[in-house]
């Protein structure tokens, strides 16, 4: 009787072996006796031999009659669970769509079609001729019947209401037929800009490689057109029937990064955020894997989507760090992106202007062929940067009197000001002007952030809320003061202080709700808003055309931040936010306020720019042998009672040899949701010792009494330190 490999959605670094009567297809789902219940897992091999093959149960039902894993993606998993040292079958969870991980039906039963009434059919083309779109989209129609999705993502809800309403149009469901590289039929490439030499250059060299594994990194500051770049590189792996997956940032995945390609191609898109539904996923994954779609675009998880035809990878801004997961299997969607893309003999792009140190030394030692763009395409001009010391000046809002004044000539001459902070809410803290106490967070031990505008306290930790206390709990006294600013805050005084300059507050309250971002950044270049006051959000995929003057409220925390990736990840964010403002007739300049105006790694970054600075900073990496020149893997340990995470850390750090042990020590967080956080760095030059270590030690890890008390988890190539 064969014996079957599964991976059980369970936290166990193992696979299990089940006997069947027959050999099944790795990829297959199946339900499997799991202690005392039934589970749904998915075949991974066949084991050729087992200790005590008359104990071995036997698989319960076969769920699927084709492979829902197909041998790439299996592969990949493989590599993730060895790498990252987790669980099999949590791998395999996460490679799979939500509904399919419950095991239900493969294929999706029907899908809605929008097609031409019959009066629809007999109306006079002139007659909507005062409805431009509706016009359009009745002729799409009548061309040919289009799903729901494809059809909503040409055209506005309104626009499709109006033509069922007219009754010309009307909805209809039909079974799912997938028809293989629909695109073919379809693609119409509008008008394109002639690329200029650089562009070319990079256009040609990855062209060149089509149908085998080559990685690129793409350099180019911010506008010099490493999209249109992407765009004229698919479009010869479009018209040789292959399909094209891109990774977007999260919040670089709005309704026009998707409609540029769209309307590019004339093609469908298939879009996977988390925002989506798990039916519209499912429906992606399938159209994409029976080969329908020549286009997906998607956030991290989207790398998971399987290609019928793959013909190249995309990761766009590959230094963000929302491509790295923070919790359960901590895997870095480009770097499974490099192993994908060799699996499957394709081309990688990876695109940035401020690229990751792990990647830039990849392009640097010829890893990675390395592509530059170094001109802002339309004739944009860089902007300039400058620090502005603010050391006993008079500060109001957190803004020095020069940073004011300087926000005063700008918006005088009628163009727009970004104010950079890195907080939302009103103030960081809250305290009593009396006695000092200082409102925290009891399960965190950090200063409940103020939110005046519903009166609140907000920890930012672990979301806990209360009511604004009128007086002060140690001492009682009614002097309770804010301390710090954040957006809120700085939105308040500044309406006071411009009063006519119309000013909007963009953080992740101010954008929460559908299409809310992009409805605010439509008006913002528009120039419905003169302010702008914003946080992390501004500086990724946006540009601001009438904006000249960018100021960065607080660089301090970051120049000496516990986190060594600090200086890069500020270093990333003041050149991407300098890099969207301005354009040829508008150029901006940037003012970063600081207590330390000498420091070394601010005036390389403002004097010599980015490029150059990673390249320096990577030489003190070097020196510390820290990544990328060294390899690191952290053992994080949280409890109620810190003493018990830091003994369990303490006893795992016994089981390494050959490698360095740094800790166990508090995280940057110390405390959290009311558990106290402690990690442990185990690092070498070797990432094979490394991973050898982790690997023979895990098991005798896991065996420890204190294992079973304390959360831990291991993070291979951490990011994030606190
Ligand atoms: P990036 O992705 O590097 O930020 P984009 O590809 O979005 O840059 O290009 C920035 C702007 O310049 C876009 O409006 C784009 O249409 C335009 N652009 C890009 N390449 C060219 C070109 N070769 N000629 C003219 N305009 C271009
Ligand atoms: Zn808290």
């Amino acid at each position: 009787m064969p014996l079957i490999d599964v991976a059980v959605p369970v936290p166990l670094r193992q696979t299990f072996t089940y006997t069947h009567d027959e050999t099944l297809k790795p990829g297959l789902r199946v339900t499997v006796p799991f202690g005392n219940r039934q589970m749904t897992a998915v075949v991974v091999g066949e084991c050729q031999k087992a200790d005590n093959p008359q104990k071995l149960k036997a698989i319960s039902e076969v769920l699927d009659t084709a492979p829902v894993l197909d041998n790439v993606q299996l592969t990949l998993c493989r590599w993730l669970w060895q790498y990252y040292h987790h669980a099999p079958g949590e791998v395999i969870h996460t490679a799979l769509p939500v509904l399919l991980r419950k095991g239900k039906a493969a294929p999706p039963d029907d899908q809605d079609y929008y097609q031409v009434t019959a009066a629809g059919r007999a109306l006079s083309p002139d007659s909507l001729s005062r409805a431009p779109k509706q016009q359009q989209c009745l002729a799409l129609l009548l061309k040919e019947r289009q799903s729901a999705t494809a059809l909503k993502q040409r055209f506005s809800l309104a626009v499709i209401k109006a033509l069922t309403e007219r009754g010309l149009i009307e909805v209809h469901r039909q079974a799912y037929t997938p028809r293989p590289q629909k695109w073919l039929s379809e693609l119409q490439i509008a008008s394109k800009p002639v690329p200029d030499p650089e562009q070319a250059v990079a256009i040609t060299a990855i062209t060149q490689k089509q149908s085998q594994f080559a990685p690129f990194l793409l350099e180019g500051v911010t506008g010099s057109g490493k999209t249109e770049v992407y765009l004229q590189a698919i479009e010869a792996v479009l018209e040789a029937g292959r399909q094209v997956l891109i990774l977007v940032p999260e919040i670089g995945l709005t309704p026009q990064t998707v409609s540029r390609f769209a309307q590019r191609f004339g093609i469908d898109v298939g879009v996977l955020h988390s925002q989506i539904s798990d039916k519209a996923r499912l429906r992606v994954w399938q159209q994409a894997r029976n080969g329908e779609i020549g286009i997906i675009i998607g956030t991290r998880s989207a790398i998971f989507t399987p290609m019928k035809y793959p013909g190249m990878l995309i990761v766009d801004e590959e230094h963000d760090e929302s491509f790295k997961q923070q919790d359960g299997l901590r895997y870095h969607a480009r770097d499974l992106a490099v192993m994908r893309a060799n699996q499957e003999h394709i081309p990688l792009v990876m695109g940035t202007a401020t690229p990751s140190l792990e990647t830039l030394n990849n392009a640097i030692t010829k890893r990675y062929q390395h592509l530059q763009l170094t001109r802002r395409a339309a004739g944009a001009q860089a902007t300039i940067q400058q620090v502005l010391d603010v050391r006993d000046q008079p500060m109001r809002f957190g803004l020095a009197e020069g940073t004011l004044s300087l926000m005063g000539q700008h918006l005088s001459q009628g163009n727009q000001v970004l104010v950079f902070v890195n907080r939302r809410g009103y103030a960081p803290a809250l305290l009593c002007h009396h006695c000092g106490f200082t409102e925290a967070c009891q399960r965190c031990e950090r200063p409940f952030t103020v939110h005046k505008a519903h009166r609140r306290l907000h920890c930012h930790h672990c979301g806990a809320t209360r009511p604004l206390p009128p007086h002060c709990q140690s001492c009682g006294k009614a002097e309770m003061v804010t301390a710090g600013v954040g957006t809120e805050q700085l939105e308040q005084g500044l309406s006071q202080l411009f009063p006519d300059s119309p000013q909007v507050r963009i953080d992740s309250d101010s954008v929460r709700g559908k299409d809310k971002l992009q409805t605010l950044l439509d008006a913002i270049n528009q120039q419905r808003y003169q302010l702008l006051i914003g946080t992390q959000i501004l500086s990724k995929g946006h540009h601001f055309p009438h904006v000249t003057l960018v100021v960065v409220l607080d660089c301090d925390g970051a120049l000496f931040s516990g986190d060594y990736r600090a200086p890069e990840k500020l270093a990333q964010l003041v050149t991407q936010l300098a890099g969207r403002a301005g354009r040829a007739s508008k150029p901006g300049q940037m003012w970063l306020q600081t207590h330390n105006p000498s420091h070394p790694l601010l005036q390389d970054l403002i004097h010599n720019g980015y490029a150059h600075f990673a390249r320096h900073a990577l030489l003190e990496r070097k020196m510390a042998a820290q990544p990328p020149f060294g390899v690191q893997i952290v053992l994080r340990a949280e409890a109620v009672d810190g003493q018990l995470a830091f003994q369990f850390l303490a006893d795992a750090s016994q089981r390494f040899q050959a490698v360095q042990v740094i800790g166990p020590m508090p995280g940057l967080i110390e405390k959290r949701q009311g558990r106290f956080r402690f990690m442990l760095i185990i690092q070498s030059a070797q990432r094979k010792v490394l991973h050898e270590q982790v690997r023979l030690a895990l098991p005798e890890i896991s065996a420890m009494p204190l294992a079973a008390k304390v959360r831990w988890s291991v993070d291979v190539d951490p990011t994030d330190f606190s």
